[in-house]
């Protein structure tokens, strides 16, 4: 079916009109405005404010609060100036209302002396203190001029919208263009709900949310629009999974059926029964193995939940049905890692592993390739560069992929395009807030193991610092006595292995020579053979190492449960999942385990929130909040899912609950009307195209 897009329909009305061409705009502040990403009437009206200040009610300088944000006005009677040359000093202006006196101060702002001037009127929004029961101060408030003759109705007396600002443009020019805007053309925005969705979730009309949002008269007007920007947000979001879901979950897949021999051989070989929460996502896995439509299911689960054992049912159960298995995982390290472990359940049921990764070369790799073309290598274990290089198998029926959170969309369908329209399993280690996985995942069905293996201990966690090395040292060697063994991380320094690996030999070799000579002290760095380093793991496991040395490598999936001790050096240069990782090393047997965070460095306020963090709480997913507080969701996933629309108004640690709402309502649209073709729905169709625009493959749709 032709589609028309939403440009054409909305130039008609003049939205995508550049702004340069707007009555008091020109090419000089058109650049200002292009700045921020403002090019055209459409952008204009959806620049979301940063904020509104609450002006409607100056407070008068005598009833300024000490400690509260707020606004008040007042006339400069008069400036002093830091000394020439010295701007450590600050720059302050003494202000003047009916009702008293306020100082307001700023450091290190120069330029603020040929700014302000006696005589001047400002409106101020900030804190305010009083020093040494001296007059009132407010320190580095925000501050408008109020220029002589200017028509205030905008800038005062109201909730007035604050804007982020680029160099050259300030707040009231800015606010006035875009009340002109706002009031002009906010009318011409095409409503793109359905009635029926909008009344069900009381929503106002876009028109109105797009008024409301600048320029609103009450806070709940600006609250009521918010929450239809974020309703829209997050509805073309998830209207685009739907959509991706239904065609994907229509797509046909491979129906595996086995007798399921494997798998109860498996279960019989290990040590434990699965616990429920197991068993609950391997009966949604097999369920989806079992039917002839593609699986696409996210696992999600804590460090340590058992992640690894359910894994391997799925590939068993691949196998049995006749079809071959790839492992991925985001680094080779990591691969490695499952090697090792995949090796311990797999082979012993007749089911051989094989590694490929870019260290494998020539002959050797030649021989794998032919062998895995040949469908003679049931299971495959590699990097993401498993689905780019010239991998070809010959029945890919099922990839597992560790580390969901650097493996996209783009990769999900280069896999699919491998061709067979193989079952994908995501696991993810590090557990993500329910809002942000219905987010970046929401094409996905998702499976939680929210249960621990039973005997799980509570780790006791500390920071400690350099200074009491000695009495760790001393705690380590009590515990060794006692019969434990213990972990000791070095940190990654700068991403380069060379140096990386040199602040762990050093420490390994200081530990032996000078403070552990009568116990034995391990290496294990990512530079080491494959051979090498599952010697040095087997040796640690069988309790001949007491003390293991190690960089990263350990992060994942090692398990070692006599080990009771993390130690780990230059903590404050970790990662808050990657310390979580990290500790989830201990604790696995039915000791009493620590984790000791060393820092030796300076630290930064983050630095010092995630070593707080790691010592309130053991809750994997209230650690994946805080990590994304701390860095934002942009850093939390890394650039890769830039293949995601950009929200408005949306914000993923707010708004989880409206999140919900729409995606309870795509996925109704979408499972009525797929190709969004009926009349109600053109105008999500229209913005949906608009939203994703080069951005996925949603041009097909339709
Ligand atoms: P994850 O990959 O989810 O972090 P793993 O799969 O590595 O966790 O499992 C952690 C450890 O728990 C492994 O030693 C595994 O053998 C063990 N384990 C898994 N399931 C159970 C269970 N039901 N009971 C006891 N131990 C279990
Ligand atoms: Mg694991």
């Amino acid at each position: 079916m032709a589609l028309t897009g939403p440009s054409s329909h909305d130039a008609a009305r003049g939205l995508q009109t550049p702004l340069q061409y707007l009555k008091g705009v020109g090419p000089h502040r058109a650049k200002l405005l292009s700045r921020l990403g403002l090019g055209t009437i459409e952008d204009a009206l959806f620049f979301i404010p940063a904020r509104h200040e609450d002006r409607s009610r100056l407070t008068p300088f005598s009833s300024l609060a000490e400690g509260k944000a707020q606004s008040c006005s007042g006339t400069i009677v008069g400036v002093s100036p830091s000394p020439r040359g010295n701007s450590r000093t600050p720059f302050s202006v003494l202000l003047q209302d009916p009702t008293g006196y306020l100082t307001a101060v700023w450091f290190n702002q120069p330029y603020l002396e040929k700014v302000l001037r006696r005589g001047q009127t400002l409106l101020l929004h900030g804190r305010v203190a009083r020093f040494r029961g001296g007059p009132l101060q407010m320190q580095h408030p925000d501050f408008e001029i109020v220029e002589e003759g200017e028509d205030e109705t905008l800038h005062t007396g109201r909730l007035v919208p604050i804007y982020r600002l680029t160099e050259g443009l300030t707040q009231r020019p800015l606010r006035t263009r875009l009340w002109r805007v706002v009031d002009e053309h906010s009318g011409k925005v095409l409503e793109s709900l359905p009635d029926a969705v909008r009344e069900r979730r009381r929503l106002v009309l876009l028109p109105q949310a797009v008024r409301g949002i600048h320029f609103p008269q009450t806070e709940a007007e600006l609250a009521a629009a918010r929450r239809r920007l974020v309703f829209d947000d997050f509805l073309l979001l998830q209207l685009g999974f739907a959509i991706r879901r239904q065609r994907e979950g229509r797509a046909p897949g491979l129906a595996m059926r086995p007798a399921g021999e494997l798998v109860g051989r498996l279960r019989r070989s290990l040590a434990y029964t699965l616990t429920a929460a197991q068993e609950r996502v391997w009966e949604e896995i097999r369920r989806d193995l079992a039917v002839p439509y593609a699986m696409n299911r996210l696992l999600q689960g804590d460090v340590g939940s058992g992640k690894t054992i359910v894994a391997a049912m799925a590939i068993l159960t691949a196998v049995e049905a006749g079809y071959q298995t790839a492992m991925m995982a985001p680094t080779e390290i990591l691969a490695e890692q499952h090697l090792l472990t995949f090796q311990q359940l797999l082979p012993p049921l007749g089911v051989p592993v094989a590694l490929l990764t870019s260290a494998i070369r020539g002959r050797e790799r030649e021989t794998l390739l032919e062998g895995v073309a040949g469908g003679g290598v049931p299971c495959l274990v590699g990097t993401h560069a498993l689905i780019q290089e010239g991998v070809e198998f010959h029945r890919l029926g099922l990839a597992v992929v560790d580390e969901q959170h650097r493996f996209g969309v783009v990769q999900r369908a280069m896999l699919r395009a491998k061709g067979g329209n193989p079952h994908v399993l995501v696991m993810t280690a590090t557990p993500i807030p329910r809002t942000l996985a219905l987010t970046l995942y929401g094409d996905l069905d998702v499976s939680v193991i929210d249960e621990m293996p039973p005997g799980r201990q509570s780790i006791v966690t500390v920071v400690r610092a350099e200074s009491k090395r000695p009495p760790i040292y001393a705690f380590l060697r009590g515990q060794i006595k006692e019969g434990r063994q213990v972990y000791v991380v070095c940190p990654l320094v700068e991403e380069s292995e060379a140096s990386d690996l040199k602040a762990a030999t050093e420490m390994a070799e200081r530990l032996q020579l000078e403070i552990f000579s009568d116990l034995t002290v391990g290496l294990l760095h990512g530079r080491m053979g494959l051979d090498e380093k599952a010697a040095v793991m087997r040796a640690f496991k069988a309790g001949e190492i007491h003390i293991l040395v190690s960089t990263t490598v350990i992060e994942v999936g090692i398990d070692v449960p006599n080990a009771s001790v993390m130690l780990v050096e230059h903590a404050e240069r970790f990662g808050l999942s990657q310390l979580h990782q990290l500790r989830g090393r201990v604790g696995r047997g039915p000791w009493k385990s620590y984790c000791i965070l060393l820092e030796s460095g300076t630290r930064s306020a983050e630095a010092r929130r995630r070593l707080e963090a790691m010592c309130e709480t053991q809750d994997g997913f209230r650690i994946a909040e805080v990590d994304l507080e701390l860095r934002g969701p942009g850093d939390f996933f890394g650039t890769r899912q830039s293949g995601l629309p950009e929200f408005r108004a949306a914000d993923l640690l707010r708004d989880g609950r409206v999140l919900e709402e729409a995606r309870q309502e795509a996925f109704a649209i979408v499972a009525a009307d797929p190709d969004l073709a009926q009349p109600e729905h053109r105008g999500l169709r229209a913005a949906l195209l608009a939203r994703w625009r080069g951005k996925l493959d949603l041009a097909s749709v339709g």
